[in-house]
């Protein structure tokens, strides 16, 4: 039970979804504060990840994304 989750069932609320490959395991993102980016991490490994938020093109577009590699955030 931790998570600052806001509940606004507002506007923009927007996720993608990205396969970490490394781990087989399938994430969604959700923008951050300041919407620059969608921002999760594996939850296996514990690798991070964030998508910039293009202007249109990010509907809930598909990522893949390796994991297990290096930790380094990984930035797309
Ligand atoms: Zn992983």
């Amino acid at each position: 039970m931790s998570g600052p989750q806001e509940q606004s069932a507002a506007s923009n609320k927007k996720f993608i979804g990205i396969h970490f490959v490394g781990c087989n395991t399938y994430v969604r993102l959700y923008p951050n504060a300041e919407r620059t980016h969608f921002e999760g991490r594996c939850t296996k490994c514990g690798k991070t990840v964030k998508v910039r938020i293009g202007k249109e093109g990010l509907n809930e577009r598909f990522f893949q994304a390796p994991c297990m590699v290096n930790r380094n955030d990984a930035f797309y």
